[in-house]
């Protein structure tokens, strides 16, 4: 159970009160591999679903590629509400809103988590200090390399890939993007999870 002080850290920053929807989260609490993106946009803000627009497309693609169903996973997200205009989330925000996914995986206690993007990417290699995400390295340079880690005493195997709305916008990461979906292939391969 997620703590009604973590909810309401969240739920009181201005983007929680101007969003229509609050995007928990969609999958199976219960798998061993947990997607993190970075805030919900436009469609899923109606929807109050996480990645049902357009990068949803992708990671739909991307998961069935790799013999997954949201079945097999949980998603979620840095931000429980749209940011507007979908702006960057600010290092505040992140603060307020991140509690709360940390509960969720405290709950969830995923072996693998694959970080969609830079914020997802840098607020785990940061083990969750937002203060030190400015010092990590940016996802071009750590995309597809995994890296073992204790997040909050939880042993868990950090894939980190492009977002997948950055394929929509480049093309050109398309080739990068399938070769980092077969090291998410082989670690599901290993049946470890
Ligand atoms: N992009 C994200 O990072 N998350 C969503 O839920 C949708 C788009």
């Amino acid at each position: 159970m997620v703590s009604q002080e973590s909810i309401d850290r969240a739920k009181n920053t201005e983007i929680c009160l101007n969003c229509k929807n609050v995007v928990i989260g969609k999958g199976n609490l219960n798998a061993s591999i947990l997607f993190v993106g970075e805030a919900p946009g436009a469609k899923e803000d109606e929807q109050g679903l996480p990645f049902v627009g357009r990068a949803g497309k992708n990671l739909d693609d991307l998961l069935s590629k790799v013999g997954l169903t949201i079945n097999d996973i949980y998603v979620a997200n840095i931000l429980k509400c749209r940011p507007p205009e979908n702006r960057a989330p600010l290092p505040e925000e992140i603060r307020a809103h991140t509690p709360w996914l940390v509960e969720q995986i405290r709950e969830m206690k995923p072996r693998v988590v694959c970080s969609l993007g830079n914020y997802a990417t840098k607020f785990f290699l940061a083990l969750g200090n937002v203060d030190l995400m400015d010092k990590q390295p940016g996802i071009t340079s750590v995309h597809g390399k995994i890296k073992m880690m204790k997040f909050e005493g939880l042993d868990i195997k950090l894939i980190p890939l492009f977002h997948p709305a950055a394929i929509i916008y480049n093309r050109a990461l398309i080739t990068e993007w399938e070769k980092d979906m077969e090291i998410v292939k082989k670690e599901i391969a290993q049946k470890t999870l």
